[in-house]
């Protein structure tokens, strides 16, 4: 009994191998591309974003360069340790709701860091690709599954895992820290509130860094 368990286990391995090799690891022939740029008479007129996003076909060719590194260096330079391997992996599949929940398991807006992240010296440039062939296109590829989500209602409201808002949390500051924290507390059926000095919430990301780089909605 105990040989046939392993035997079924070293099938399972095999074939997830074999799916590995013929779907991933297409860094030697696939190019790195990152999104295009809007044009420079566009965007002198409108300070919108600087990078068009990808579509879908160019977002599953991106993630599929990915080696799936058994020690992927991408995820340990990560201040949020993002199981970016994995969530490549699901993209290059095509289960573009399962690799966002998993990219929004470890990080409260993944649309963001999509955007903001210095990814040139965390992920990506750490990528173990990154020498000879570039790396992979982390940032790009999360921003799109990030969007990709809420144009689909994938993003979902925060569910307490228990009621335990007979005690309150007050957090200072509305930037992302704060809203972070919120977010976590919340999650653990806290009431929260959330204060700030300026009349809109978002800290950094509304009063610091321009529209071009991190557009507003409102
Ligand atoms: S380091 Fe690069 S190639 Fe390795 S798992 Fe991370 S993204 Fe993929």
């Amino acid at each position: 009994m105990r040989i046939a368990h392993l035997r079924d286990i070293s099938v399972i391995l095999f074939r997830e191998l074999t799916m590995t090799e013929t779907l991933m690891l297409k860094f030697t022939g696939t190019p790195q591309a990152y999104p295009d740029k809007r044009p420079a008479e566009a965007r002198r007129s409108d300070f919108h974003e600087i990078y068009r996003s990808y579509i879908a076909e160019k977002a599953r060719e991106q993630a599929s360069r990915c080696s799936q590194c058994g020690v992927p260096f991408c995820q340990v330079h990560c201040p949020l340790q993002n199981n970016i391997p994995d969530w490549l992996r699901l993209t290059a599949e095509g289960r573009l709701q399962e690799a966002y929940e998993l990219s929004a398991a470890t990080n409260s807006m993944p649309e963001v860091c999509g955007r903001i992240c210095p990814q040139d010296r965390l992920c990506e440039g750490n990528c173990v690709i990154e020498a000879g062939f570039k790396s992979v296109t982390i940032g790009a590829v999360e921003k799109y599954l990030t969007d990709t989500a809420w144009e689909n209602g994938w993003v979902q409201p925060i569910m307490p895992v228990r009621d335990r808002s007979a005690q309150s949390v007050g957090i200072i500051g509305a930037g992302p820290a704060g809203l972070a924290a919120a977010e976590h507390l919340r999650l653990l059926g806290y009431a929260v509130h959330v204060y700030d000095r300026y009349d809109r919430i978002g800290g950094l990301l509304i009063y610091g860094i321009p529209g071009f780089k991190l557009e507003r909605t409102s």
